[in-house]
């Protein structure tokens, strides 16, 4: 017989089963709860349910496995040994909390519940012993909300509600006419257990069970269940966890920072996960429980007061602080609880962070050599670099905004960035606005899980209560948005969808800026203006030593460089935009898309009278318009590039996009030509076609008018000629684009080679260059031996390749896309990483044979997935010599290329790659 899985973990009493590595089994919560036990912090007994219970539920229609219950119920005896108190008992009762904890943190998406043990007759017991009645009430009244809440499932209805229990204490605050929870006495929160037990019975029909196993197993039912709950979902969906990890529960005996003045409770972070500076950022709040400070219902104080009010606990905990930081090579997020002056720590784990701070953190670790540069660069996702390149407010229009009155308040910067929105109230609505097109800033009392999809549609958020460790900050700093958190001053009322601040009135609607950097809140629309990193390098107006986010950046990007092997090419039709890319680190054009000059300055007639042209000799007329235009255009981008190479594709789209489609624009063109209305109104319809991404486009064009082939590879080479008469080495590609047979390409080479040849004739001069194509049709990547004996490079373009590999038309394709993901037909959306299995599996045969063919070749990626990380991954991993990106993502590309190197550090595979499917690698996640 198999053997029956062990499903319980003790931990306490200076031993623990488990340990940090076992986050797969114990979640992150009980491997960390196991491993400071095992390096002698203070954490109070309990035990770990592991996550294959809760698979094991799921699969065998919501029961336990056999032996789960005798393992609980040794483990509870352990505690209560540890404890010297007995689990409902009526005189020296243990309580415990029941907590979630899955393998990956997903702060606040599954319940926990406190106190949890109590009940008439253990209340009374633990009055005797403690003679606190007020600490034994406010216990309970907290036990009863939250397990008719979790358990039983007594909930806000409707969006614009407020809690049932909330509801219930307001009402008896306002009949003391007290403000604070803490001002009730003994006396009303008995009063509160009873009238929350009646409420629970009135409205879900369910007694509040009395016997402490009955409460216990139906908590930990709870957990298990708030794994499939709708934002749990919802969140795993939005970071990619999936659904079989399955979630632990953890039991752990409760220790109280609601017994008086010498009691409290807090959350830190080992250094500041907002800018990433090196010193101890938390908050804690006297006399509350653990939910208080997080919830934001009250606004907690700083940790540096502690060290005012107490030292020694101070001392204590700044020591547990380095022991973490020392341990885990990393910075940590704690919760801790001080019970009458003894501290015990209650969960540790690995802190989010900004993108700021994950850069700054990651470089000052490097210098602290807690890491090394490698692990540095593995621990920031290529993505939150976007948060670097971000917009910040143009400080003189703030400053104006301020001066005029049009700050509204000042709250804590718990995400830095700036935005600018229209208010609204609730995440329902923030979703639905951000679906019509509008900014959004979602202002709320305190955000609560149930509102990240909200939070993510918004541009920024603003909450009146909680702190920098509040459930709207947390998540904020996490999804890069802005945020601006407790903000005391703000009335907000929901049902009627506005809040005053200092008596001014704002509505649903109305514009308000946030800077997350400040925390200041203010009236209106503000102009934004570009980042740190942008004012150095694409504007230069800033000195990169009066710069310390660019230099963090620089320094990571320095490191990226080193150890990727991967090229990084930017996708650029312009001078300008070429030069940003190169100040971003491009190494050159991967994609100079030819038929956006077109629609420059004096171009677009010369163009449509070449389109119209009836004849080989207008037509060759209107082309002898365009040459010096576009020969200009490549001249001002291969000085931009200065000898790095660049390659250009020859006129792609099919030609009805040039020509005007309206009956005005159509008599305007032939008033120009010299033609008949109708004449141009019959050639305009001649051009429709019933799915032009199939059509008449890409090389089909130039085998159909030889002449226009002939006429771009003029510009280019005379442009190249001339360049670098000035001096300016030169690297031109041609790049034929949608090739599916070799003989299309034999055809356009010959010209390109014939123009070639004759440029440098007339104008003395030799120069390099190349001829190559496009792969982004199946039949290309197929044949692609057959092709590479003519290319001499192969670019892949994956949005075709991407269309035509899945028959999926991008353009028709939003209708089902989206429920496609969501249902998981597709993994991800293919137009946004790359297809691995399909698509990837082509790129794989064509670089095989490409390379057997001409082992020489190079080969790129110009597709818009050579700026998506686990795209580019793919590419590293096929052996691609470059990707391709645009400007902005260039930073990206280089961290997602050194990334792709350091982690999968056996080198660009020769040999078939394993496993290779659509999954986004999750390694390196926090
Ligand atoms: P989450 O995963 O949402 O943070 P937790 O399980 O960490 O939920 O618990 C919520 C709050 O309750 C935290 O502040 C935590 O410190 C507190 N808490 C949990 N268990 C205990 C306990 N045994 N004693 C005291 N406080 C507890
Ligand atoms: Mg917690
Ligand atoms: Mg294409």
């Amino acid at each position: 017989m198999a053997k029956v899985p062990k499903y319980v973990y003790f931990f306490g009493s200076g031993k623990a089963e488990g340990k940090a590595e076992m986050k797969n089994l114990l979640g992150g919560k009980g491997a960390n709860l196991a491993e400071m036990v095992n390096i002698g912090l203070p954490v109070p007994p309990g035990f770990t349910i592991t996550t294959e219970v809760c698979s094991a539920y799921y699969q065998n229609k919501q029961k336990y496995p056999k032996s789960l219950e005798k393992e609980v119920r040794t483990a509870l005896t352990k505690v209560e040994k540890a404890m010297g108190a007995k689990f409902g008992d009526a005189k020296n009762p243990l309580l415990v909390s029941i907590r979630s904890g899955a393998r990956a943190s997903m702060p606040g998406m599954m319940d926990t519940i406190l106190n949890l043990g109590l009940n008439d007759k253990t209340v009374a017991g633990l009055v005797a012993k403690t003679k606190n009645e007020r600490f034994v009430y406010d216990s309970y009244r907290r036990f009863v909300q939250m397990y008719g809440d979790v358990v039983l499932g007594l909930k806000p209805v409707n969006k614009d509600d407020i809690d049932p229990f909330e509801e219930i204490i307001e009402a008896k605050k306002h009949a003391k006419g007290v403000k604070l929870d803490t001002e009730l006495t003994a006396e009303d929160l008995k009063e509160l257990v009873v009238k929350f037990k009646a409420a629970i019975k009135e409205k879900t029909g369910h007694d509040f069970p009395e016997d402490p196993l009955v409460q216990m197993w139906g908590a930990i039912g709870a957990v298990f269940s708030s794994w499939m709950n709708d934002r749990a979902i919802a969140y795993r969906k939005m970071y990619d966890i999936p659904e079989s990890w399955g979630t632990a529960v953890n039991v752990q005996t409760m220790v109280f920072g609601n017994m008086g003045e010498d009691s409290g409770t807090g959350v830190a972070f080992t250094r500041d996960a907002a800018t990433g500076e090196n010193y101890f950022y938390g908050e804690y709040l006297m006399n509350a429980q653990g939910e208080d400070v997080v919830a934001g219902t009250r606004t907690p104080l700083p940790i540096s007061k502690l060290k005012e009010q107490d030292a020694k606990l101070y001392g204590q905990l700044d020591k547990i602080r380095k022991t973490l930081e020392k341990h885990y090579r990393d910075m940590m997020d704690v919760e801790f609880t001080i019970q009458q002056g003894k501290l015990f720590m209650l969960q540790c784990r690995v802190g989010k962070r900004t993108a700021f701070a994950a850069i700054k953190i990651a470089v000052d670790m490097v210098g602290d050599k807690f890491i090394s540069e490698k692990e540095a660069l593995t621990r920031i996702e290529p993505d939150q670099l976007n948060q670097l390149l971000r917009p910040i407010f143009d400080v003189k229009e703030k400053d104006a905004a301020v001066k005029s009155g049009r700050l509204l308040t000042k709250g804590l910067n718990a995400g830095p960035g700036a935005a600018t929105g229209r208010i609204v109230f609730n995440a329902v609505d923030a979703e639905a606005w951000k679906n019509r097109g509008e900014k959004v800033i979602l202002t709320r009392i305190e955000t609560s899980p149930e509102d990240i999809k909200g939070m993510d549609a918004s541009e920024g958020i603003l909450t009146a209560r909680g702190g920098m460790t509040s459930h709207a900050a947390l998540v904020a700093r996490q999804m890069g948005k802005v945020c601006v958190a407790g903000c005391d001053e703000l009335n907000i009322d929901y049902a009627k969808h506005m809040m005053t601040v200092k008596g001014k009135v704002l509505k649903e609607g109305d514009w308000m800026s946030l800077d997350g950097t400040t925390g200041q809140v203010i009236e209106g629309k503000i102009q934004t203006k570009p980042s740190e990193v942008l004012q150095v390098l694409v504007e230069k107006t800033l000195d990169a030593k009066d710069a310390p986010v660019y230099q963090t950046f620089a320094k990571v990007m320095q490191w990226a460089d080193k150890y990727r092997t991967l090229k990084i090419r930017t996708n650029a039709d312009q001078p300008d935009q070429a030069a940003n890319a190169i100040a971003f680190g491009a190494e050159g054009i991967g994609l100079c898309r030819t038929e956006h000059m077109f629609f420059g300055e004096g171009k677009i007639g010369p163009m449509r009278e070449m389109i119209l042209a009836d004849t080989l000799e207008q037509r060759k007329a209107a082309l002898a318009k365009l040459l010096p235009l576009q020969r200009a255009d490549f001249a001002g981008i291969f000085e931009a590039m200065h000898g790095k190479p660049v390659t250009i594709r020859t006129i792609d789209p099919p030609l009805h996009e040039f020509v005007p489609h309206e009956e005005k624009e159509q008599r305007a063109l032939a008033q120009a030509m010299r033609i008949s209305y109708e004449k141009v109104k019959e050639r305009v319809e001649g051009l429709h076609e019933f799915n032009p991404m199939l059509g008449f486009r890409g090389c089909r064009l130039g085998i159909i008018f030889p002449e226009i082939t002939e006429m771009q590879a003029r510009a280019i080479f005379e442009a190249a000629a001339d360049t670098q008469k000035k001096g300016i080495a030169v690297e031109p590609e041609v790049m034929i684009p949608l090739v599916g047979n070799v003989k299309e390409l034999v055809h356009q080479e010959k010209i390109v080679r014939k123009v070639a040849e004759d440029v440098m004739k007339e104008k003395g001069v030799k120069f390099k260059y190349l001829v190559g194509t496009m792969i982004e049709i199946p039949r290309g990547a197929i044949t692609a031996d057959e092709i590479a004996a003519v290319a001499e490079f192969f670019s892949f373009g994956t949005n075709d390749l991407t269309q035509t590999t899945l028959g999926v038309s991008r353009d028709d394709a939003a209708r089902f896309l989206i429920p496609y993901v969501e249902k998981e037909m597709y993994a991800k959306d293919p137009f946004e990483v790359l297809d691995r299995g399909g698509v990837g599996k082509l790129m794989k045969i064509a670089v095989e044979k490409g390379r057997a063919a001409r082992p020489g070749i190079k080969l790129g990626i110009c597709g818009e997935h050579g700026g998506e990380p686990s795209s580019i991954e793919f590419c590293h991993l096929i052996g691609l010599n470059y990707v391709s990106c645009s400007p902005f993502r260039v930073p990206i590309a280089r961290l997602a290329a050194a990334r792709a190197a350091l982690l999968n550090s056996a080198g660009p595979a020769k040999k078939p790659v394993k496993k290779v499917n659509n999954k986004v690698k999750t390694s390196g996640k926090k």
